[in-house]
């Protein structure tokens, strides 16, 4: 889907994209991340990992984001929202609260899970937080040996802790994942048994480049990428 549409075609398309959400519970992990709990027809929703729901952000942006807990037969779902100021998206999602409605597209996109490789390797940000705890019970469930590495502003350091995340490596965000050097010499590439990982690299755009360029020339795993910003563009 498009994050932008025009005013026409989304007048035209109205009835679809009218409120389809209430949300029933917001809370501030940090003040930078904001978990909501939507409630709605969910039942024929296909959730796989790495699939992102598009959110209704203005009468025309759409943006991007994924659920990070959904439970069908209560027909709720979680997202968790990095606030980070900058857009038409954060300003919105910092906005909601108790009992407002908004218009949440059925998910859809790439499936980031890799069923058949033991070692799992997750690098992402802020924006990746949900996607980590939505994959974190089926990398228990089936016995992965996994890990997370996040790049996070100081403020929120001790949110992957907070949210109930195992096994992490949390990063400040200060351009060391735009480093290859650095990159290489981080202990995930010091184990032989790490060399054929699954390895899913999301958010920020350039340091996911960064990453993969490392992964690729010091490993045979299996790579998979996403970015979900990039400084300056709108709506990825
Ligand atoms: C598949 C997918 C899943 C995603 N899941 C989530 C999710 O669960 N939670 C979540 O919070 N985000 C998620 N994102 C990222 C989110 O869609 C983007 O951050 C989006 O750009 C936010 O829209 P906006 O209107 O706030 O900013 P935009 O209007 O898109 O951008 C305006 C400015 O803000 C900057 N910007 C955008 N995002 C960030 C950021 N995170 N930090 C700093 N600056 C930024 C841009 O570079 C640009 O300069 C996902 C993206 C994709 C593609």
């Amino acid at each position: 889907m498009l994050s932008r549409i025009p005013k026409w075609m989304g007048d035209l398309f109205e009835g679809l994209l009218r409120p389809n959400a209430k949300i029933v519970q917001t809370s501030c992990v940090s003040p930078q991340i904001k978990k909501i709990r939507f409630q709605g027809d969910i039942s024929k929703m296909n959730f796989q990992i790495g699939y992102a729901n598009v959110i209704r952000v203005s009468e025309t942006e759409y943006r991007n984001y994924t659920v990070a807990y959904h439970d069908s037969e209560e027909g709720i779902f979680d997202i968790i929202f990095h606030l980070h100021g900058n857009g038409v998206g954060s300003r919105y999602t910092d906005t909601l609260e108790k009992n407002d409605v908004l218009y949440i597209s059925p998910p859809r996109g790439k499936n980031l899970y890799e069923p058949d490789v033991r070692q799992q390797f997750i690098f992402g940000d802020e924006t990746s937080l949900g996607l980590a705890c939505s994959f974190l019970p089926i990398l228990k469930q089936n016995q992965h040996q996994f890990q997370f590495y996040f790049e996070l502003d100081e403020e929120n350091q001790n949110v992957p802790e907070l949210l109930g995340l195992q096994n992490f490596t949390v990063f400040p965000k200060n351009g060391s994942f735009r480093n290859e050097k650095w990159i290489s010499d981080l202990p995930l590439f010091k184990t032989p048994e790490w060399k054929s990982a699954s390895f899913v690299l999301i958010g920020n755009v350039k340091s996911v480049q960064t990453f993969r360029k490392v992964v690729r020339s010091n490993t045979s795993g299996k790579i998979t990428t996403q970015g979900y910003w990039l400084e300056g563009k709108k709506g990825l």
